[in-house]
């Protein structure tokens, strides 16, 4: 039997980003009793961006997963980015492998893991990896396919971006997990609301939007004191926020694949709004560049209007919306109130005594 199957049900998988003590898995643990939770997921080893910052238990988080798991009868998913990880976890009788966004980038790594997973029947679970690649991702369910692992979900846990939005901690890019959707519709795909945004606070927004795309599940990070977490403190939710959010959440039925025109309708105006945050959010990354050139032409005594320059963008813009088939005069009337405020923002500069190159 398979443990990922298709469910009028949400599959929901939660618990802590890092084990840091046999205490707080208790403490999870024995809330997840009394809720719908199928799987606990824990990190064990932890991939951090930074040297320095805590990297997880290792193999002293397996001995108390296995305890809890035994005491509890919850089956246990960890992350696995090495095949080291995958021995230690089949020693300690883990139920359910995932690779992390991380990991799954690469794909000589993904390799390595796939050829020690051969002959290993367990259920794995796979994030989309950091950059907006969908084929990367495929890539990696397939070559977990290829080494006979047939019970298999895919993660969408947000993309990397250089722009960083005050939304979002990883931009969802709605468009990569719904094209995996259209190539692989058999596939489970389970939202990740914790990492997208980054903040406790939106998560029950954001698994409410996944649910409402037809999303197959939700894994939400779950702390006993989300405070004092080791990692990821300010996107963990407490045992009792997260039944809260359970309990209020509205389910679709039927799924998108298999709805009516008002739900894509839906569909589409949600595809549309995160299309409209992206780009504010590069008209904020215009502005920011606008203000270090203010500060450029006041320092060489230059005159914030460039009318050559201004003549340039216009006839460059106008000519790139022409090739993508959009009106030049629509792109002409965006470009100059953009523009505008961009001249009156250094203008703004040239005014204050106090503005330097810092
Ligand atoms: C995690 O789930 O704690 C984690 C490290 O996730 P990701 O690989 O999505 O960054
Ligand atoms: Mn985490």
């Amino acid at each position: 039997m398979s443990f990922f199957s298709k469910s009028s049900a949400p599959i929901y998988i939660a618990g802590p980003c890092s084990v840091e003590s046999k205490e707080q898995l208790h403490q999870i643990a024995r809330a997840f009793q009394s809720m719908p939770i199928q799987l606990l997921r824990a990190g064990v080893w932890k991939p951090r961006t930074r040297p320095g910052s805590f990297e997880g238990m290792g193999e002293q988080a397996l001995v108390w997963l296995q305890e809890i798991k035994k005491e509890f009868n919850i089956p246990i998913a960890i992350e696995v980015a090495e095949p080291a990880h995958i021995e230690l976890a089949l020693r300690y009788q883990v139920d359910v492998l995932w690779l992390g966004a991380r990991t799954v980038v690469n794909p000589f790594q993904v390799q390595r893991l796939a050829d020690s997973l051969k002959g290993v029947q367990l259920p794995v679970m796979i994030k989309n990896p950091v950059t907006p690649d969908v084929d990367l991702w495929i890539g990696a369910i397939e070559r977990m396919e290829k080494v006979g692992i047939t019970d298999i979900a895919a993660i969408h846990r947000g993309f990397s971006t250089y722009a960083k939005s005050t939304t979002y901690r990883n931009e969802p890019n709605w468009i990569i997990p719904i094209e995996l959707k259209r190539r692989r519709p058999e596939l489970i795909l389970i939202n990740d609301p914790s990492h997208i945004t980054g903040q406790s606070a939106q998560v029950a927004a954001m698994s409410q939007r996944a649910m409402d795309m037809g999303f197959d599940g939700l894994m939400i990070e779950t702390h006993p004191q989300p405070n004092q977490a080791l990692s990821d403190a300010a996107q963990q939710i407490t045992p009792e926020a997260l039944w809260q959010l359970i309990q209020g959440l509205k389910i679709r039925t039927p799924h998108l694949e298999t709805s009516n025109q008002l739900a894509q309708l839906d569909f589409y105006r949600q595809l549309m709004d995160s299309v409209d945050d992206e780009i504010i959010a590069l008209i904020a990354r215009r502005m920011e560049l606008s203000n270090q050139l203010g500060v450029l032409k006041k320092e060489m005594n230059l005159s914030a209007y460039q009318p050559e320059r201004w003549r340039e963008i216009i006839a460059s813009k106008t000519h790139t919306a022409a090739l993508k088939g959009l009106d030049p005069q629509l792109i002409k009337q965006v470009f100059e109130q953009i523009h505008d405020a961009s001249i009156n923002h250094q203008l703004g500069l040239f005014l204050d005594p106090t503005t330097s190159k810092k």
